[in-house]
Formats: C-alpha cells, sequence, structure tokens
C-alpha cells in the first residue's frame, strides 16, 4: 500500500534544493489517500524521475504542479511544467530507451522507458501530453487501492452502538 500524497511529498523534499537553485517553485494539489497498490521504492523512482525530467526541462523562475485526483477507480497523478516542451517529431520517440531530444543536457535517456515499464507493471499507465515552447504533462494512471480492499492486517474490532467507521 503506497499513498501516492505521501510519495509525492517525500519526492518534494528530495528535489527542492535542485529546484530552488533555478528559482523553480514545486506545488502539490492532491486528494486525501490517493492510495495504491504496490512497490513504494519503484513508484518513488518513477515520480523522482518525471519531476526531475519536469525541472531540467523547466526555465527559470517557473513552476512545476502535481496535482493527484481521482478518476473512477483509479488515481491520476499530473506532473506539469511550463518548460520547452517536445515537439509532435520527438514526442513519439521520447519514451524509447536511450533517446534524447538532446544529449548534452546529460543523464542516459532511460529515464522516461523505466519509468513507464514500472508504471505499467504496476497495472497503469503514462502518457505524455507536450507542446513545443508551451509545457508538459506527464499522466500517470493507477488503480486505486479502497481503504476497505486492505487485507485484515488489523484484528476485527466489534462495532459499538453509535460508532463510525
Ligand atoms: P535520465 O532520465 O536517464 O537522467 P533523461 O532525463 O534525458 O535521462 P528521460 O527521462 O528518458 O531521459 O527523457 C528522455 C527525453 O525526453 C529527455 O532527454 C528530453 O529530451 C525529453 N523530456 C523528458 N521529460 C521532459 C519534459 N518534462 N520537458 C521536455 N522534455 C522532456
Ligand atoms: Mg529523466
Amino acid at each position: 500500500r503506497v499513498d501516492l500524497k505521501e510519495l509525492l511529498q517525500e519526492i518534494m523534499l528530495n528535489l527542492w534544493t535542485k529546484a530552488e537553485k533555478r528559482s523553480i517553485e514545486l506545488r502539490i494539489d492532491s486528494v486525501d489517500k490517493p492510495i495504491v497498490e504496490g512497490d513504494a521504492n519503484r513508484l518513488k523512482q518513477v515520480f523522482l524521475n518525471l519531476v526531475d525530467n519536469a525541472i531540467k526541462f523547466s526555465h527559470e523562475n517557473s513552476a512545476i504542479d502535481l496535482i493527484v485526483s481521482f478518476e473512477g477507480n483509479n488515481v491520476v497523478v499530473q506532473v506539469h511544467d511550463t518548460g520547452i516542451g517536445i515537439s509532435e517529431d520527438h514526442l513519439v520517440k521520447v519514451k524509447d530507451r536511450f533517446f534524447q531530444v538532446d544529449p548534452l543536457n546529460g543523464g542516459t535517456g532511460l529515464g522516461l522507458a523505466i519509468s513507464q515499464q514500472l508504471v505499467e507493471l504496476h497495472h497503469g499507465i503514462l502518457l505524455i501530453q507536450s507542446e513545443l515552447g508551451v509545457g508538459t504533462t506527464i499522466v500517470v494512471r493507477l488503480p486505486r487501492l479502497l481503504e476497505d480492499d486492505s487485507p485484515a492486517d488489523s484484528p476485527e474490532l466489534p462495532m459499538l452502538p453509535g460508532a463510525s467507521s
């Protein structure tokens, strides 16, 4: 069980200094208890890469928004930046392993390919919406774990009269 709101807050702390250096603000707007099933470390790797990309390809004095919502039985995380964006030609390739629009930016070009695979292993999908010169939004959709779905790891308590659960 992974609370994506808590996970993203942790990532914001991890990347704060990096963003601060370029005067980029990291913001989060999340529903309460966006819980999914999965491996916290792997999911952290996914969102660390996405937020790292957003910072790397943003202009100074801009903001990155992490938006978490429910859509049906899914949790949807959007990582939104107003950075350099990706052209239509490149958009189809950026999820390929080792592809980088500009290799001089450093890195390996593996981040998005790995993120996509990890999201799919969690039965989710990763979409990229982008416009050159305008910005990029990465959408990650993962099946929501309802709290009632949790295995009986806590003892069954008798319901007291008047108690609400
Ligand atoms: P690594 O993640 O291995 O450090 P990387 O960030 O270059 O390297 P990916 O995360 O796979 O690799 O991204 C691939 C390419 O897609 C990037 O090099 C960049 O050209 C483009 N890209 C990714 N995210 C964004 C973004 N938010 N805005 C603009 N371009 C992006
Ligand atoms: Mg990357």
